[in-house]
């Protein structure tokens, strides 16, 4: 800076000695030149004008004398001689002054000669006009001598006048030239001292300008808004910037800590600043308090200096904490995610570490969104999080995790290389706590479980989840909580249940299956008043069970197509049977909750029924409990509307359903069908028996039809006739019979 500051010093003092050497220099010139002027000036007054201005005297005196003596000889006025004697003395004088002046140079000579004889004559003349009686013609004479005089005097006198009005003109000349000159010399001293100007005030702008971009390179640490700090090669502090006072008190510490706003591994970056070759700078990131900063180190070899520049990044680290946190965790239950997972267990695999996943899912949850909306659903999915790390962290509290992986999904993770048993009993208490914990969905939550163990279900991330879920989805397909640990059978397994869904694809396009009829008889009657319609697969050679494909045909979503299928099928032939001589027989279908929640199926109901001509009240639709637990506003209308139709309605499996009863107040349902579990042991069992007690008190109560599926022996059915029940269906009375088997089946039973 200072070096700039004298080179502007020097540029200045040499510009302004130039301008004061070319100011005196011009100052001078316009001094000599007015000096000059002003004798010639002064000659011309002093001297010629008054010269010029006594000979134009002279000549008009002359003129006038003349003129005093016509006028006495026209009025004969003898003061006209006084006048004209005046002028004579007057005349004189003034040629006494022009011959002092001008010396007895001819001309004036000549004249003085002419103005004395006009004295003399005019004289005369006056002697004469005194005379008494004038001599008027000599009066006359003399008058025109003295004209005549004059007249030849006054070339003379112009001769005069011509040579002082020749040298009055060269002085005037002279001084406009000297004038000029001056004028010249003031406009040139007036244009360099202008150009001089512009040029100072250029530099000086530059001056000012560079000035202050120095002055603000020199602010530029005071007014930075981030501590900047300055150290010897002592580490000593020699500078610090007024934001590094901010810092220190905002971090509530005093001014003479500065020192404690060096990073403490300091040292270590200034060495590797010092052992690089061409490395001047390092940056780095360093704690202070719960403050976060970056730090720009500099070294200044030629000062020996280091300087600090810090920048507190703590909110920046906050929102890279944020946006970290948002991508590996689940925004709703803030739970770890499906990345983390696999961070995490790549990072086992990594490391060798033996470990088991888990996967548990909310069953039925598409349902549950249907019914209770997706906010509810999502507080459920809350409230299942919350259960599952309770008893997680009960359970292994340092060395397990888990995680939210997709909407309904959840993934249990721990280094404990569980068993089946452990694995058996954490999911007990699991269903155990879930079972106990009052949902915002106010029915009971159920959840599907999966596992595996690594390494020895899977290698990699992708083959343990896969493996995990396929145990999940086998166990809850077949409803068999022996199968949720994986086994490389079930593998083989779902490979087999992909082919079918396949096949079944194929089948429903070439109308592969056949529907059974599975006799109903009235305990009462006698008679068969119903059948149940079963689906028959016979796929390559092999007969499918439908407790087989049909789960299947739900998870895949074929059950819909297949559904249509067999409903319209049913009716054909329950029509045709009608037509045959069974007016009164009621044929029951079954209808998956996948089918009866789509929202067309009313219309498809009465499209079939409409089409197919047969009396809606031959029609009944079996129905899972599983249809109602969630979108009950929605069932409920759906139901009516159907028993509007006319069609019969009953409740399939009832018993092994879910646990509140209250919805069969609100449905009008004709019909429950005990479920064949509990008939299966009632002759030994006590406990089945009460509760098939119980469902016919209920139905009773509600004036409600009972059957009974899955009578086999006699003594079951004396039981359920005991009991009350009005219906039987099972191998006792009658195997599911295809169409015709069906047919002859009833004839032979009429009789
Ligand atoms: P479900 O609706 O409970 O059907 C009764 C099942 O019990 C039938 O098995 C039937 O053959 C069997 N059964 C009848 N009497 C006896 C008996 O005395 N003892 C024993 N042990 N079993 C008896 P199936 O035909 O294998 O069907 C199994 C399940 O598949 C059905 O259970 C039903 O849920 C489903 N299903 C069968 N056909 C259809 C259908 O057309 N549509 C739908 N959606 N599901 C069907
Ligand atoms: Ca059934
Ligand atoms: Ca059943």
């Amino acid at each position: 800076m200072k070096i700039i500051k004298s080179r502007y010093n020097q540029r200045i003092n040499v510009i302004f000695a130039l301008t004061l050497v070319i100011g005196v220099v011009f100052s001078s010139l316009v001094y000599w030149r007015g000096v000059e002027v002003s004798s010639m000036t002064n000659e011309l007054i002093t001297e010629e004008i008054p010269n010029y201005e006594l000979l134009r005297s002279l000549a008009n005196n002359m003129t006038e004398q003349e003129r005093i003596l016509y006028e006495y000889y026209a009025d004969d006025e003898t003061e006209r001689l006084d006048e004209f004697q005046d002028m004579v003395l007057a005349t004189n004088e003034l040629i006494e002054r022009l011959v002092r002046e001008f010396g007895d140079i001819q001309p004036l000579m000549k004249t003085q000669e002419a103005s004395n004889s006009i004295n003399e004559i005019g004289l005369e003349f006056g002697e004469n006009m005194a005379k008494n009686p004038t001599d008027w013609p000599l009066a006359r004479v003399q008058l025109k001598e003295i004209t005549r005089i004059r007249e030849e005097a006054l070339p003379q006198i112009g001769l005069l006048l011509a040579i002082t009005g020749d040298s009055v003109l060269k002085s005037e000349n002279l001084i406009l030239n000297d004038l000029e000159q001056v004028r010249f010399f003031v406009i040139g001293y007036g244009v360099l001292t202008l150009i001089i100007a512009y040029i100072v005030a250029k530099a000086f702008k530059a001056y000012l300008s560079s000035s202050a971009t120095s002055q603000r390179l020199a602010l530029f640490p005071m007014r930075n808004p981030n501590p900047v700090i300055s150290i010897d090669n002592k580490n000593s502090v020699t500078y610090r910037n007024p934001a590094s006072d901010k810092l220190l008190t905002r971090l509530e510490m005093s001014l003479e800590q500065v020192s404690e706003l060096l990073a403490p591994d300091l040292k270590e970056y200034q060495i590797n600043v010092l052992s690089s070759e061409n490395k001047t700078s390092e940056s780095f990131q360093f704690k202070i308090k719960a403050f976060e900063f970056e730090c720009e180190l500099h070294w200044h070899e030629d000062q020996q200096q280091w300087d600090l520049h810090l920048t507190d990044i703590t909110d920046r680290k906050k929102a890279e904490y944020e946006l970290n946190f948002l991508a590996f965790h689940n925004p709703e239950t803030e739970l770890r995610n499906q990345y983390q997972l696999a961070r995490d267990v790549d990072e086992l695999y990594a490391s060798d570490t033996n470990f088991t996943l888990g996967l548990f899912e909310i069953r039925s949850f598409s349902q549950l969104i249907a019914g209770r909306g997706i906010d509810t659903a999502t507080q459920v999915t809350k409230e299942v999080s919350k259960s599952l790390e309770q008893i997680t962290m009960a359970m292994c509290p340092n060395d397990c995790c888990i995680y939210h992986i997709g909407e309904k999904s959840f993934a249990f993770l721990t280094t404990i290389y569980l068993n089946n048993e452990s694995i058996h009993r954490l999911v007990a208490d699991m269903n155990k706590k879930i079972a106990g914990t009052a949902f915002s969905c106010q029915s009971q939550v159920q959840l599907d479980y999966g596992f595996s163990l690594a390494p020895e279900h899977g290698s990699s991330y992708t083959d343990i989840l896969k493996n995990a879920r396929t145990a999940l989805d086998t166990s809850a397909r077949n409803d068999d909580i022996e199968q949720i640990l994986f086994n490389p059978e079930l593998g083989a397994r779902l490979e087999y249940e992909q082919q079918l869904i396949s096949d079944m694809r194929e089948a429903i396009e070439e109308e592969g299956f056949e529907l059974y009829f599975q006799p109903q008889l009235s305990l009462k009657s006698k008679k068969i008043i119903g059948a149940e319609v079963l689906i028959r697969w016979n796929n390559k050679g092999k007969w499918i069970s439908p407790g087989e494909f049909i789960p299947l045909a739900e998870s895949s979503g074929l059950i819909v197509k297949l559904g249509d299928w067999i409903l319209r099928t049913a009716c054909i032939k329950a029509l045709k049977l009608i037509e045959a001589g069974l007016e009164d027989l009621v044929v029951a279908v079954n209808i998956s909750p996948k089918q009866f929640g789509r929202s067309d199926f009313l219309d498809k109901v009465r499209t079939v029924l409409e089409e197919t001509g047969l009396p809606p009240r031959n029609l009944e639709l079996e129905i899972t409990e599983g249809v109602i637990i969630y979108n009950e506003e929605e069932t409920i209308e759906t139901l009516t509307s159907l028993k509007n139709l006319g069609v019969m309605l009953a409740i399939d499996d009832f018993g092994t359903g879910y646990s509140s009863l209250s919805y069969l107040k609100k449905f009008d349902i004709d019909k429950l069908k005990i479920d064949q579990s509990f008939v299966r042991h009632i002759q030994t069992e006590q406990a089945d028996e009460s509760i098939v007690r119980t469902i016919i008190d209920l139905g009773r109560n509600l004036h409600l039809k009972l059957i009974a599926e899955g009578v086999e022996e006699i003594e079951q059915l004396e039981i359920l006739k005991s009991l009350g029940c009005d219906e039987i269906q099972g191998y006792f009375f009658s195997k599911p019979l295809p169409e015709n088997a069906f047919v002859d089946f009833v004839s032979d039973h009429k009789e």
